[in-house]
């Protein structure tokens, strides 16, 4: 699962894109304005912000639109993943032995790394295999094409100039070179940074005047390191556990909005996987969370959790790196069964959403992801039928809504 364009939504589910769109819920777009005159615009507010005149005609010399970059774009996925799908794909025995060695391999980096940003190892290389498989694939798309495409393009222009702009600053700082390559949507090097993530925190580690992730180890765990420091990392801690809880638990408690202390999570029956209560540990904003639904796995949560989700504001991806941490170390494989590993029709979200606000609970306009409206209106149409509370759509959620509409 390539990390795309995100930082938009909060979901539960990753997209999963297979076969043909979903053209009803597709937006029209207006058409882009005409190429040339909307390049020489471009060009002029790129040179208002320093961008040298060689560079802008190396970059954009011949640069076209890129048709494959629309249709990646217009993509519409037809089916979201579950946690056990996504874990299934994200985190191999491949994956888990790879990391182990890269981490024993770049010890000495990392710490020097982690003496400066307070970042652990194990969290580095964990997020490092998550976005390119240790530096095995950092995207082959040509950025400045890519960004052009999606910047002239109108579905989401204003963002995408941001990142062109981003990058032609890069390029004229000389950090890479023009033809710099990436994913689709511009995201670039070994943790797949977008534009202006680069820009605003990535760091020269090993000394040589550029910020190289592709290339550079020291530059890339550095940067990343730097990011995460910036975004809120806390170096002493981890990022949460799976959990055990007692079946006097409160499962309406489930979700990011509710925060307590381990003391306080500990009185309401939530326990170690061994059954003994939470280490005595001064923690006040832990959640816990149900990414399978209230049969599957629980997690206790810590700060370090909602810091990944800066990073990529999926819950999958944050539990993945989590996981794919602790694994790296030795510990932390998981007790729980991960549940139905078949994806969920973005139909059926879609569908879901449209009846929950039929009948009155507010799911937000339909889209087909699950989304904090989504969980919120789905926990209260739970709590009004007597069902466990767990906000999490499956297919017999789905028709429990749909008898009664
Ligand atoms: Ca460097």
């Amino acid at each position: 699962m390539r990390p795309m364009y995100r930082k938009l939504v909060c979901t539960w589910v990753l997209a999963l894109a297979i076969g043909n769109g979903l053209p009803a819920m597709a937006k029209p777009v207006t058409p882009p304005p005409p190429f040339p005159a909307w390049l020489e615009s471009l060009k002029a507010e790129a040179t208002a912000k320093g961008v040298g005149k060689a560079t802008l005609e190396q970059a954009l010399g011949g640069v076209k639109p890129i048709p494959r970059v629309i249709e990646l774009d217009r993509r519409q996925p037809e089916f979201t993943l579950t946690l056990g799908g996504y874990f299934k794909k994200a985190i191999s025995a491949k994956r888990i032995a790879t990391g182990k060695e890269m981490l024993k391999k770049h010890a000495p980096l990392l710490r020097r790394v982690f003496e400066r940003y307070r970042v652990q190892p194990r969290f580095l290389v964990a997020f490092w295999g998550l976005e390119s498989n240790y530096g095995q694939y950092t995207g082959v798309f040509p950025v400045v094409g890519a960004l052009v495409t999606l910047s002239h393009d109108r579905r989401r222009a204003a963002f995408f100039r941001q990142q062109l702009l981003a990058v032609l600053q890069l390029i004229d700082k000389g950090h890479f070179p023009s033809d710099v390559r990436g994913s689709w949507a511009g995201a670039m090097g070994n943790h797949q940074f977008i534009p202006s993530t680069y820009r605003d925190f990535a760091v020269d580690f090993d000394g040589d005047g550029k910020c190289d992730l592709w290339n550079s180890l020291p530059d890339i765990f550095a940067s990343a390191a730097n990011y995460l420091s910036k975004s809120g990392w806390q170096k002493d801690r981890t990022w949460g556990r799976e959990v055990r809880l007692s079946p006097s638990f409160d499962i309406g408690l489930s979700g990011l909005e509710t925060q307590k202390s381990l003391a306080e999570w500990n009185t309401l029956g939530v326990q170690q996987v061994n059954g003994e209560p939470l280490p005595n540990v001064a923690i006040d904003d832990a959640s816990v969370l149900l990414p399978a639904g209230y049969r599957g796995p629980a997690f206790l949560i810590y700060n370090n959790y909602r810091t990944t989700m800066v990073w990529n504001r999926s819950h999958l991806y944050a539990l993945a790196v989590g996981h794919l941490s602790d694994r790296l170390v030795g510990k932390g494989k998981l007790r729980s069964d991960l549940g139905d590993v078949s994806p969920l029709s973005r139909h059926d979200i879609f569908d879901l959403q449209r009846r929950l606000n039929a009948l009155g609970f507010n799911a937000g306009n339909p889209d087909g992801r699950t989304g904090p409206m989504t969980w919120k209106a789905i926990k209260e149409y739970q709590r009004k039928h007597s069902l466990p509370a767990d906000g999490f759509p499956n297919s017999q959620l789905i028709k429990h809504v749909r008898k009664q509409s």
